[in-house]
């Protein structure tokens, strides 16, 4: 923390023989600025156990997926929150390393999602299973 704040101290130093600073001012920038600083060396080391935690097999649970950019977690990572972080679904992918097609959604909404999928799938399949392969299945 004193490391921030000598920091601070410096940046203020520099501001304050280039231009006059009442002691008000300089004392609001050296506040200022030393929360910044924190902030900026705060928010690298959130990103960095973000970006942890981000590692999709990780990331995405059985009852959640978390938000790489906030850490949120979620069901469904809905365009409309990746929206808030000027993302939308390819570039979120993009940006973390996701693959092209992963749902973002948690692994239980996913089964759910491929099941009815497949269900889908084998309703149309049998549909036309029935009209022409329905003997080669029954030998298989
Ligand atoms: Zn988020």
């Amino acid at each position: 923390m004193d490391d921030y704040l000598k920091a601070a101290l410096e940046i203020v130093k520099a501001q304050a023989s280039v231009r006059n600073m009442t002691e008000e001012e300089i004392v609001n920038l050296a506040r200022n600025l030393t929360a910044s600083l924190k902030g900026l060396v705060g928010g690298e080391c959130e990103q960095k156990a973000e970006a942890a935690a981000c590692d999709p097999s990780k990331s995405i649970r059985e009852k959640s997926i978390i938000c790489c950019e906030c850490g949120k977690s979620f069901k469904i990572l809905t365009k409309k929150h990746l929206a808030t972080h000027g993302l939308d679904a390819k570039s979120y992918r993009v940006k973390h390393g996701y693959k092209k097609n992963l749902p973002l959604v948690c692994k239980g909404l996913q089964r759910e999602r491929r099941k009815k999928m497949t269900e889908m799938k084998l309703w149309t399949k049998r549909g036309k299973k029935a009209a022409v392969a329905k003997p080669k299945a029954k030998k298989a």
